[in-house]
């Protein structure tokens, strides 16, 4: 196996900086990861695994070796009267996973329509979006250990999956790589409407008994219409996750804040960090090569030029007005590295 050096990573990530990586491997099957992985170079350094870059900030040279992953192949692997279990691989694209279910028919996933990166990485963060996460229909994935080479499958149970998170982006954190993701889907579809604008959408259409290629299109549609295209402008979608609040905290905030958002979630309160960030005047704030989004205060976004340092100062001045005006703290989505 071919193992780079000093390899940019300027079109492998969704901000579009211009980062390098001192050694890159780029592999399409496990054998290959596995050679890989016996190198020296791999060995000796630390290892980042990169899908579609959506969802990391690259704030210089990565130290060590990026492997690519582009472990494609799909197929359904069981199925019965109701359900279908499929395997993809997680190099593939999360969205070519979701047309595959939508040409068969299958529900559960068409919530999670056009959300970009690979099939390896959306349980890292329990990909979630209009009402459905990965979670809902993950029966389990296969990894492969980086310092071992051996395969080791986990359960639903044991990616302990939360809110945009799991096992990976905890105790796990850079240990595996997720080489295939195994999904329990739906052979009879109940869809669901009731988050966000998809019922409107599809109301607006005529649509009252909508199909799951219909849901996608809505979600699609609404998607396009709110979040910046990265191939246009440098973006990871949302940089903060929603804070989730103690009931009595958020009622306080109330007496202060009157308008304040807020959503149940599981006996908690989740509020929307746009709101906040839009509150503390950031909307549409641009400061050298970087900046919010003019629609979507959540996104941040490279104008071009920027690099990872200038998003990362950006995101620690939003995060500093949010708890000086609301005393909470925002945590981040992507990674920085
Ligand atoms: C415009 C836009 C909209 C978005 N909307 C949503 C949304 O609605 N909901 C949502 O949840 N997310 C959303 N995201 C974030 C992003 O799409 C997801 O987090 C996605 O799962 C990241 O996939 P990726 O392949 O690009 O991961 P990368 O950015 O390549 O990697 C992210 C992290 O996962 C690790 N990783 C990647 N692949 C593997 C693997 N195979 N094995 C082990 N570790 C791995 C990396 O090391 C890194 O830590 C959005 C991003 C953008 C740019």
């Amino acid at each position: 196996m071919e193992i780079a050096q000093n390899h940019s990573l300027k079109t492998l990530n969704t901000f579009g900086i211009a980062a390098r990586a001192a050694f890159f491997a780029r592999v399409e099957t496990v054998r290959q990861l596995r050679q890989v992985l016996t190198s020296n170079i791999a060995r000796t350094r630390p290892i980042l695994v990169l899908g579609g870059g959506s969802n990391v900030v690259f704030t210089g040279t990565f130290a060590g070796l990026v492997i690519h992953n582009l472990i494609g192949g799909i197929d359904i692997i069981k199925e019965d009267g109701q359900q279908v279990l499929v395997a993809a691989g997680g190099g593939m694209v999360w969205h070519s996973l979701v047309e595959f279910a939508l040409d068969k028919n299958l529900g559960g996933i068409e919530n999670l329509s056009l959300i970009p990166g690979s099939v390896g990485a959306a349980p890292i963060q329990n990909i979630g979006a209009y009402g459905a996460e990965l979670k809902d229909v993950f029966a389990y994935l296969e990894a492969v250990d980086l310092a071992s080479g051996r395969q080791r499958l986990f359960t639903r149970e044991e990616c302990a999956f939360g809110y945009r998170n799991s096992i990976f982006k905890n105790e796990l954190k850079d240990r595996f790589m997720i080489t295939k993701v195994v999904l329990r889907l739906a052979k009879k579809p109940q869809v669901n409407i009731s988050y966000g604008a998809i019922g409107e959408v599809l109301t607006a259409s005529g649509i009252t008994t909508p199909t799951i290629r219909e849901v996608s299109e809505a979600v699609i549609a609404i998607r396009q219409s709110k979040l910046p295209d990265p191939a246009r402008i440098g973006n990871a979608g949302s940089f903060f996750k929603n804070p989730v609040l103690d009931k009595i905290d958020y009622e306080g905030l109330k007496l202060e804040f009157s308008g304040i958002p807020g959503f149940p979630d599981n006996g908690s309160v989740k509020v929307p960090a746009a709101w906040l960030i839009e509150q503390c005047g950031w909307k549409g704030k641009r400061l050298g090569n970087v900046g919010v989004h003019d629609k979507q205060p959540l996104v941040l976004v490279n104008y071009g030029g920027g690099t990872g340092t200038e998003i990362v100062n950006l995101a620690a001045d939003i995060k500093a007005s949010v708890a000086t005006k609301f005393g909470i703290e925002l945590e981040p989505e992507p990674r920085i590295i």
